[in-house]
């Protein structure tokens, strides 16, 4: 297969560094949700890798010093594209940016903003629709225009991100334990149906990361359940054999690891980094 050999060509030709070479250097990639968190981390290794970057967010401000931030300590092109990835038409805006900047596409990383917390009874029709476009046709969508810049380059790699939710169902998150795992089925669709053309997709699950969202659900459990927030912290922290939350940058790692050519032979993989909290078998 074409991507296939290119890709274990530019890991033999490519010898930057002295650990695992993940071949990303010159790739194009495109992070969604990125201003911030996750997927900030996730732009930022990329650039340090030496892709070119597209971010994205609802809002400017934020966006363009994660944008100034990431280009300024890598020397990489980062394109910042404000977008809410909730409507059809905007992420349409976003992939064509990301066309007439970067030139094509090699790397898809599909990240969005969390759904909020409740129980199943909290809420109404509206509220799962929109659940359902930020967290699920969002993805769709995103995966639906990337495909073909990717069959255009001759392959390429698609990391979807949801939560340890698709594995294992989370208190006080029916949005997410619901709606996440619909990604899961898609991935692995489009892991046989793009694998003849030398698309990989595979699906990232972050744990307990510490993130601005982290500290939104545990204030929002806090509340709901009237503990305090360190009593709250303190049972997350117990429930995480490795005793402690990640960082965005070890989700980031993984991430770059299933986008780039070492992992040539992956996809269809639903992987978490979680320390540990899943306690399923898989
Ligand atoms: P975060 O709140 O720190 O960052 C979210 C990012 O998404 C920001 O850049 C924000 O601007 C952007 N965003 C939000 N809504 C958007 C929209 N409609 N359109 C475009 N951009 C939007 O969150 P995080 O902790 O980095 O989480 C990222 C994702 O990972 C979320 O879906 C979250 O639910 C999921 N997740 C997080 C954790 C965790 O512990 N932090 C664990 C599992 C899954």
């Amino acid at each position: 297969m074409v991507a296939r050999a290119q890709a274990e060509e530019s890991l033999e030709t490519d010898g930057r560094g002295d650990g695992v070479e993940l071949g990303l250097n010159g790739k194009r990639a495109l992070v969604t949700a990125s201003s911030r968190g996750i997927g900030k981390a996730c732009a930022l290794e990329f650039a340090r890798e030496g892709a070119d970057v597209v971010i994205c967010a609802r809002g400017t401000d934020a966006l363009a010093a994660t944008r100034d931030a990431i280009a300024g300590e890598t020397g990489r092109k980062v394109v910042a594209v404000t977008t809410d990835l909730s409507f059809g038409a905007q992420i349409e805006e976003l992939i064509e940016r990301t066309r007439s900047e970067l030139g094509g596409l090699d790397i898809l990383v599909t990240n969005a903003g969390g759904p909020p917390s409740g129980q199943f009874m909290d809420f109404d029709d509206e509220a799962w629709m929109k659940a359902v476009s930020l967290n699920l046709m969002s993805v769709v969508r995103l995966n639906r225009a990337a495909i073909p810049m990717m069959r255009e380059a001759g392959g390429g790699a698609i990391v979807n991100l949801t939560s340890i939710s698709v594995k294992e169902p989370i208190k006080g998150l029916v949005l997410s334990n619901s709606i996440r795992a619909g990604v899961v089925g898609l991935s692995k669709t489009l892991a046989s149906e793009l694998g003849p053309d030398g698309i990989r997709v595979n699906v990232v699950c972050p744990g307990y990361t510490a993130t601005d969202r982290m500290t939104e659900l545990m204030t929002a459990r806090a509340e709901r359940e009237g503990k305090s927030y360190d009593d709250i912290a303190a049972g997350f922290y117990g429930s995480v054999p490795l005793g402690t939350f990640g960082e965005p940058a070890d989700i980031a790692r993984m991430v770059a690891f299933l986008a780039s050519d070492a992992a040539n032979y992956v996809t269809g993989v639903t992987v978490q980094v979680d320390g540990g909290a899943v306690r399923g078998l898989l």
